[in-house]
């Protein structure tokens, strides 16, 4: 990858003093350990709409569908004022080439989910969506999101910085002008990461590449990447990994001897039960297509979907 990935967060998660009492909420894994990889875009709703700091802070109040955003103790209603910011915010971040969004959680106007909402009697739900968050997603609705704290179970970050790093690779197909031959190429080496997440996108995916030329490329390509992206949605599970390392091990068939398949398979099975990270399987497929230079497992990305320095896999 040439360019780095962009991506947008909520700016107090840098650690920049925006919040409402002049602070932050630095979360040093996204600055220090994913920012190597990444270029973030960093926005504060609250500020860039015009509130200073220090300022009131702000809660959700009335319907947790459509709630309004007053201060907490003067009662002054910001709804209206940041929706029509957010609405032209989100039409700026276009021009961004944004690979996806971190949101700060709980918040009022960042906060992606579970955001607390008042009812006129002053008791809290914990249903709502922060104003600008919510416009975000309705205006990008299948970029990858995420919020910090869900950031730090193992099996969510994994599979959000999957999706950043796939989402990376296909912006970088879009700016290549639509063709065939490429979106081919590109499927090749997503399938067994598709598979992964999910075999009916999988599935789907190859019916819709099989009959390519059937369909004009702009729609070939709106409707590949709406496979594409729903089918990072769903979440790869030891299952589904361990399917994906047993359809992986019919292509050594002929090759492996009987040592190494038992080995793969013992290997397996430790992994299937939780005895072990994903991370080891891996290790040992790659070792496989190394030596015996399968030349399509050698294309997958599943066996590399994002460095290994960041360690993602000795986790889940
Ligand atoms: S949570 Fe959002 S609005 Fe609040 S300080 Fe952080 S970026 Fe700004």
């Amino acid at each position: 990858m040439e360019a780095p990935i962009r991506l947008g967060i909520s700016s107090c998660l840098l650690g920049n003093e925006v919040r409402y009492d002049g602070g932050h909420k630095l979360d040093r894994f996204l600055r220090d350990t994913l920012g190597k990889y990444v270029e973030y875009v960093p926005v504060c709703p609250e500020v860039e709409y015009g509130l200073g700091i220090p300022r009131e802070a702000l809660r959700l109040v009335g319907d947790v569908d459509a709630p309004r955003l007053m201060t907490q103790r003067s009662g002054v209603d910001h709804t209206d004022g940041m929706l029509q910011w957010a609405r032209k915010r989100v039409e700026e971040l276009e021009k961004e080439d944004l690979c996806g969004f971190i949101f700060k959680s709980r918040s009022p106007s960042s906060g992606m989910e579970r955001v607390k909402v008042y009812s006129d009697q002053g008791m809290p739900s914990h249903k709502g969506v922060g104003l600008f968050a919510r416009v975000f997603m309705e205006h990008f609705p299948l970029l990858p999101v995420e919020e910090e704290g869900r950031l730090h179970d193992p099996p969510l970050r994994e599979n959000f910085i999957e999706r950043i790093f796939a989402m990376k690779r296909w912006r970088e197909l879009l700016s290549q002008g639509e063709s065939i031959g490429r979106l081919v190429e590109y499927h090749t080496r997503h399938k067994l990461l598709m598979l992964a997440h999910s075999p009916a996108h999988y599935r789907a995916m190859g019916k819709l590449v099989a009959r390519a030329r059937e369909l004009p490329p702009g729609e070939l390509y709106r409707q590949y990447q709406t496979l594409l992206l729903e089918g990072l949605r769903l979440k790869a599970s030891v299952p589904k990994n361990t399917n994906v390392l047993q359809h992986m091990m019919g292509y050594f068939k002929k090759q492996l001897s009987q040592d190494e398949k038992e080995e793969i398979l013992e290997i397996l099975a430790l992994y299937r039960k939780g005895h072990m990270p994903l991370i080891v399987p891996i290790t040992l497929m790659n070792h496989y297509v190394r030596k015996y230079d399968e030349a399509y497992l050698k294309l997958q990305h599943y066996l590399h979907p994002h460095p290994i320095e960041l360690q993602l896999r000795n986790h889940v």
